[in-house]
């Protein structure tokens, strides 16, 4: 059946494919923006959610990054994430919003997990420090959408999705994660002829990696499944950093060398998603394999390169 949605952060890297999707599926979906709907401000948000009125709020926007801004600026990203949300879960109960769905992520599972981490992980520890301040603010999200559950009936969702790639992602360094970062970087040295390309860290921490189109596609379905508890969405498979960084040099054509610069941070030494009921509640699996997806995404940077340098 046909939803009025309420999508944020609908023109951002994850929230075009999310809007992409929803429509495919025949939902009307409404993706407001800064200037008119300013979620920091809790007037504004509210006036947004008057005029729009509508069933289902999908919440995508955040203030978010790589490792890079996570260490920098965790004052930011805590303060925008946790008043954005709360203006919009206030607003949304004002106008009688029926169902949320709030965009989660694989940083707010514990630092710590002893292979894949399960939905029943998700409480079991301390977050790791490099993302803690990101990876809290998505766990105030899940205890909001059970408080607004608890005190109005409101539905609520969470889709807690392993690390993101594709195209119109963020490519600078500052902000950006692994497999743009190395994009950029790979893409850069070919153009300047530069004999080395330099990583972060060792090389060795585990991540999973999910192309943004795919990940999009399970939010759209956890939306119309009915399904209310946390839910993994990710590949499942795990893959070395120094591994992406082959397949990234290999795809851009560089024939240098990969240097590892130990003085940046690790983060969390492995992050893969438990995708069993995933699989299950959504009958589906993600269908484009980490080359496939980062060939697409290689093609796109390259077409729009200056467009994607200028996004930071
Ligand atoms: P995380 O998954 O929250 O740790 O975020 P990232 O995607 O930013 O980083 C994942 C891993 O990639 C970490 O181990 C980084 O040290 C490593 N890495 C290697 N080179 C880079 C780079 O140029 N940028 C970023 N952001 N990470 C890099």
């Amino acid at each position: 059946m046909s939803e009025r949605i309420l999508l944020t952060g609908g023109t951002g890297f994850f929230g075009r494919r999310i809007a992409e999707a929803l429509r495919a599926r025949g939902h009307k979906v409404v993706t407001p923006g800064r200037p008119d709907f300013d979620m920091m401000d809790s007037a504004s948000t509210l006036r947004t959610l008057e005029q729009v009125r509508p069933e289902t709020v999908v919440h995508s926007a955040a203030h978010y990054g790589g490792l890079g801004i996570c260490v920098a600026e965790p004052i930011a990203i805590f303060h925008r994430n946790v008043v954005m949300g709360a203006n919009l879960f206030d607003a949304a109960a004002k106008v009688g919003v029926k169902k949320i769905l709030a965009v989660g992520s694989a940083c707010a599972y514990p630092g710590q997990v002893a292979g894949d981490m399960k939905e029943s992980d998700f409480w079991s520890g301390p977050l790791h420090p490099s993302v803690e301040a990101y990876g809290f603010t998505k766990k105030v999200l899940e205890v909001a959408l059970r408080a607004y559950n608890k005190g109005q009936g409101i539905i609520g969702q969470m889709p807690i999705v392993t690390n993101l790639y594709g195209e119109y992602d963020v490519f600078g360094e500052y902000r950006s994660h692994v497999a743009a970062a190395l994009i950029k970087k790979f893409a850069d040295a070919v153009q300047s002829g530069a004999k080395e390309v330099v990583c972060w860290g060792t090389g060795a921490p585990v991540r999973e990696f999910i192309y943004s189109a795919d990940a999009a596609e399970a939010v759209a379905r956890l939306l119309e499944s009915g399904y209310t508890e946390p839910l993994n969405v990710g590949t499942g498979i795990g893959t070395t950093i120094k591994e992406l960084s082959e397949i990234v040099a290999r795809l851009t054509h560089f024939q240098g060398e990969i240097v590892w610069d130990t003085t940046k941070p690790d983060g969390v030494l492995r992050k893969v998603l438990d995708v069993s009921k995933m699989e299950s509640v959504l009958n589906w699996r993600p269908p484009t394999s980490l080359e496939a997806g980062l060939a697409k995404t290689i093609k796109w940077y390259l077409a729009n390169k200056a467009e994607a340098d200028a996004r930071n």
